[in-house]
């Protein structure tokens, strides 16, 4: 499918942000200038949906999700950044590992397999894009992954 991804990801993140039931804020970076994506919209739903939700499960009690996508190196890139508890640097890579997680015990209370991450990054890169973490312990963690786009409707795929 063909579709505009600034429509696209905010449809997403409303979603999130009117059944969430946690005291964390949304702030959007999110530009009007359109970027065309040709993608599997359910698989790149699943992508988002579970990056979002692992923001959530890790965001303290007042946080804050931030979401943003830009222009860079012809790829439209996407982060999603949180306030959590973060990811030792040791382990960052790691998390796209199937049924990795960082700690056992915390992970299993906080439900999931540990899979989310690993599927993402399938789907992303059968798109043509990347996907990579930024972490600070106590600090919080930023989720990037970039896609081809074009900025016009009656691009190279028409
Ligand atoms: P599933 O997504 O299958 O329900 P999961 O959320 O545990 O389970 P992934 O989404 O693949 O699995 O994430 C892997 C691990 O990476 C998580 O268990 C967690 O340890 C760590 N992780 C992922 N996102 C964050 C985040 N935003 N903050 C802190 N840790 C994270
Ligand atoms: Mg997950």
């Amino acid at each position: 499918e063909f579709v505009e991804f600034n429509k696209f990801f905010n449809r997403i993140i409303d979603r999130f942000e009117m059944s969430k039931s946690q005291n964390v804020t949304f702030s959007r970076f999110i530009p009007d200038t359109s970027y065309f994506v040709e993608i599997d919209t359910d698989k790149l739903t699943q992508v988002i949906d579970n990056i979002i939700s692992n923001a959530l499960k890790y965001s303290p009690d007042g946080g804050n999700i931030r979401f943003g996508c830009t222009v860079q190196d012809n790829m439209l890139k996407v982060m999603i950044s949180d306030d959590g508890m973060g990811i030792p640097k040791e382990n960052v890579n790691r998390i796209f590992e199937r049924f990795y997680r960082v700690d056992r015990a915390r992970s299993r209370a906080m439900g999931g397999t540990g899979l989310g991450l690993a599927i993402a990054k399938d789907m992303i890169e059968a798109h043509g894009g990347k996907i990579w973490a930024e972490s600070e312990e106590g600090v919080g963690t930023t989720i990037f992954f970039t896609l081809p786009f074009e900025l016009d409707e009656a691009g190279d795929w028409e």
